[in-house]
């Protein structure tokens, strides 16, 4: 009985969070509940303070007015931190996943050490936290997204077990955030680490029963969608498909070996295709990449660099598509972004060997990697919500 209305609550919640208010009634028909029920278990949820009562509206037919509920707007906040090779960067989002604010600080990340990476993150993650507490939220917790192979030990707590575009290996990330949160007087706020695909993966909202999430930032990532969520692997380590060989003695890559996805569908690589620099940094300020812009304007370079990454990728994806068929494969972030010059020759090459395979984009736009880990962020709150709050200070 308890883990069914642990269940109950947790999946009210989550058709709560998903979209802007509804009824009671609406509730019960989506969650396959009576109106009783669920009656019962959003008062708990109003009274942990992650669901609002909106009152009732005036019913369009006959019958008792229906009062509507929604995701507290003053309810707890997710921080996500991304460390990328020239940047770090963080969001504040709220209950519905919705952006609350954004804050990014360029610095030469690649090649430092982690703890040193962590400093420079220090007056972002205090910024904030300190948005979360001007506006009266609670921080339910800080995810940070790494390109990497994230390793956990059975106890779930996450190591960098290497990060190739940062240089880092077998990294206690966590344990650094968690000083860091110290510092700002943050004490005991949970810190998790993950995947950037995965992240993003695991916010995409995936509807179709099973999919094939494809994004990262400087680095590629896929990670399987089955049943709404983000397969993590038996290390929780699944998602880092930039160093899988895809050309014999082909082309360097920064992580030490030769002919990786990466070195053809990368950032660093395509950005090089074309001349200018690989940061995502300009992305992130002005909102459009210069390699997508140079893209877009139909140059020839930026066209077949596109190609030939594309062409890659549908080769790299060969192998998990043969093997998990999944029903679409999801573009996301960056490779979204570049429209159909990029997925147009995905789509083709894609079709040699899976026919039957969609290509969709993604619908978190360029920042999925940074807004997946904000919302990952929340996943105790909205896996647990009246467990959560009863827990919080
Ligand atoms: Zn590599």
């Amino acid at each position: 009985m308890g883990t069914d209305r642990k269940h109950n609550l947790a999946l009210l919640m989550r058709l709560i969070c998903a979209g802007g208010p509804v009824t009671r009634v609406e509730l019960a028909r989506r969650a396959g509940l009576s109106t009783v029920a669920v009656t019962n278990l959003v008062t708990e949820l109003i009274e942990a303070g992650v669901v609002a009562d909106l009152g009732a509206v005036p019913a369009s037919g006959p019958g008792r007015p229906a009062g509507r509920v929604a995701a507290a707007h003053e309810g707890p906040v997710g921080l996500g931190l991304c460390f990328d090779v020239d940047y770090v960067a963080g969001y504040v989002v709220d209950l519905r996943g919705r952006p609350r604010h954004r804050e990014l600080r360029r610095a030469t990340l690649a090649g430092t050490e982690p703890a040193e990476a962590v400093r420079a993150a220090r007056p972002v993650l205090r910024r904030l936290f300190e948005q979360a507490v001007t506006t009266d939220r609670l921080v339910a917790g800080v995810a940070v997204a790494v390109e990497g192979v994230i390793e956990h030990d059975r106890d779930g707590y996450p190591t960098v077990h290497r990060a190739p575009s940062l240089g880092w290996r077998d990294a206690d990330l966590r344990a650094l955030v968690e000083r860091e949160l110290a510092a700002l007087g943050a004490h005991g706020v949970p810190v998790q680490i993950g995947g950037g695909a995965g992240y993003a993966a695991a916010a995409e909202d995936v509807e179709e029963g099973s999919a094939l999430y494809v994004g990262g930032e400087a680095e590629l990532g896929a990670v399987l969608v089955s049943a709404g969520a983000a397969h993590r692997g038996a290390a929780g380590a699944a998602g880092l498909l930039g160093h899988v060989p895809v050309r014999h003695r082909g082309r360097s890559c920064p992580c030490g070996l030769r002919g990786c996805l990466d070195a053809y569908a990368g950032r660093r690589a395509m950005a090089a295709a074309v001349g200018v620099g690989e940061g995502a940094v300009n992305r992130l300020l002005t909102g459009e990449d210069p390699f997508g812009r140079r893209l877009r304007a139909g140059q020839e370079a930026a066209a077949a660099a596109a190609e030939l990454a594309a062409h890659r990728l549908a080769d790299a994806l060969a192998g998990p598509l043969a093997v998990l068929d999944p029903e679409v494969v999801v573009l996301g972030g960056r490779l979204a972004a570049l429209g159909e010059p990029f997925a147009g020759p995905l789509r083709r090459r894609l079709a040699d060997h899976h026919p039957w395979t969609l290509l969709r984009p993604g619908r978190r736009g360029p920042d999925a990697v940074l807004l997946g880990a904000a919302r990952g962020a929340l996943a105790e709150v909205l896996a647990d919500p009246v467990g959560w709050a009863d827990r919080a200070p």
